[in-house]
């Protein structure tokens, strides 16, 4: 095989290079099932050790959310859709046209009063009164989400006048690396939230961790790009931090977690205005909340952030996520619309799209080592007859060395259908990222080698 320089991948240090685990099955948060939260899963890890090539670059873990990925620290997984308990829908929602609701706006306004105090509001009444023009202007803007939720900001209020409010608040982007005042934070969040014992290695793995390569750069738009703690300081002390990947053209909230001394003040819907914010300053389009669920009513309030977007599971194109989405729901909880419609318009074959066949009949499969995308009829994966149009081209990688999959001895020869094989492995690879995105991406098929 061929030296790394030599196959197009000049710079291997600047290419998604990702490491396939295959299929998972595991306990399922949402439902509470032991098995059944079905997933395939990848490895896109910088931070090991000894230095592998492993990486995603910001960009291709963007084009993977469109397809229905997510990241838990440096693993980055797609669900199987129709195989599992509860149906991940990737959601987002442009942040210019975001309109808040009268229970979001009145969190913000409250933690700003709070934040204030009634004697900083009286004092700033009597000496820095607000102008005609002013009142007139904040009138007619409405409820600026940006502005206001900058209004309890000690920054913007020292900007005003010289008075000191009630509680200095501070908000700053950090990078996102490992302190001992965040772990004890999340140590606290987990025990008083979901009565979960928290470990620093798991804090560091879930919250820590991640796969992008660069992990910070700025794009040429001027945007921060990489992984972030957004993190929030009341007189000095951290109470909540938002953990953010800075993605072009969106932001994407993994996770957030706060102290329960502040839970009167609803910082959910604050995190959540505050990243839209984010997202409308910074110039990234949308905000990616994380995976809807329509099953778990924890997870109803999502819908509560209007008007948003909910990705087609087969088709990849969006669809505005509003009540009529909701309803068919209800009945039908793995819900393609691009593809029914496509059966209706087109004349598509139902009977050659697995989407078609009854959940019933695949449902639930025993998990066994053998199972792959294509075993599991997985949702919305490329069609094998179109990855073995396309298989031979994949640039894997093995050791350090850089090929072509045809390149491989006796590739001719072997059977896709073989699960745990090369070409299998491969197979899977690009049935799950596409194959749009994938003359970008290396394959790497042997970790150890390395
Ligand atoms: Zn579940």
């Amino acid at each position: 095989m061929a030296d790394t320089g030599q196959l197009g991948a000049k710079n291997i240090n600047d290419t998604t290079v990702l490491f396939p685990y295959g299929c998972n099955d595991s306990s399922c948060g949402y439902c509470d099932v032991t098995v059944g939260n079905k997933s395939y899963m990848m490895m896109a890890s910088v931070d090991r050790s000894p230095e592998t090539f492993l990486g995603i670059k910001p960009d291709d873990y963007k084009a993977l959310l469109d397809r229905g990925w997510r990241r838990s620290g440096n693993i980055i997984y797609k669900p199987d859709m129709r195989g599992s308990c509860c149906q991940e829908y990737t959601i987002r929602l442009k942040s210019s046209t975001f309109k808040p609701n009268s229970k979001q706006r009145k969190a913000v306004n409250a933690w700003s009063n709070y934040v204030h105090g009634i004697d900083y509001k009286r004092e700033q009444a009597q000496k820095y009164p607000i102008s005609r023009q002013e009142k007139r202007r904040k009138r007619l803007a409405g409820f600026n989400v940006v502005e206001r939720i900058h209004e309890p900001e000690y920054a913007t209020l020292k900007s005003k006048n010289p008075l000191e409010p009630a509680h200095k608040f501070e908000i700053r982007l950090e990078e996102n690396t490992f302190t001992q005042e965040k772990y004890e934070l999340f140590e606290h969040y987990q025990k008083s939230i979901h009565d979960d014992e928290a470990t620093e290695s798991g804090f560091k793995r879930f919250l820590c961790a991640n796969p992008f390569k660069p992990k910070y750069s700025v794009d040429e738009k001027g945007r921060k790009i990489g992984p972030y703690h957004q993190c929030y300081y009341l007189d000095g002390r951290l109470i909540a931090v938002a953990v953010l990947d800075l993605l072009p053209d969106c932001v994407s909230g993994v996770y957030f977690m706060y102290h329960t001394d502040f839970s009167q003040w609803s910082f959910g819907k604050i995190s959540a205005l505050r990243e839209i914010s984010l997202a409308e300053e910074g110039g990234y389009e949308y905000y990616y909340m994380g995976y809807y669920i329509h099953s778990c009513p924890k997870m109803r309030y999502k819908c509560e952030y209007q008007p948003s977007q909910i990705l087609d599971p087969e088709c990849y194109d969006w669809h505005p996520f509003d009540d009529a989405f909701r309803t068919v729901l209800d009945s039908k909880p793995y819900y393609s619309p691009s593809l029914e419609k496509r059966v209706e318009i087109e004349g598509l074959d139902p009977s050659t799209e697995p989407y078609f066949v009854e959940r019933k009949n695949i449902t639930p499969y025993p998990p066994t080592e053998d199972d792959t995308v294509f075993t599991t009829n997985m949702s919305g994966v490329v069609k094998k007859e179109d990855i073995e149009a396309i298989i031979g081209d994949t640039r894997i990688l093995v050791g350090r060395k850089l090929a072509i999959a045809e390149m491989i001895v006796n590739w001719e020869y072997m059977d896709i259908d073989i699960p745990g094989s090369t070409k299998n492995k491969i197979a899977e690879a690009i049935a799950t990222v596409g194959a749009q995105l994938m003359p970008k991406v290396i394959i790497c098929l042997a970790l150890g080698q390395q």
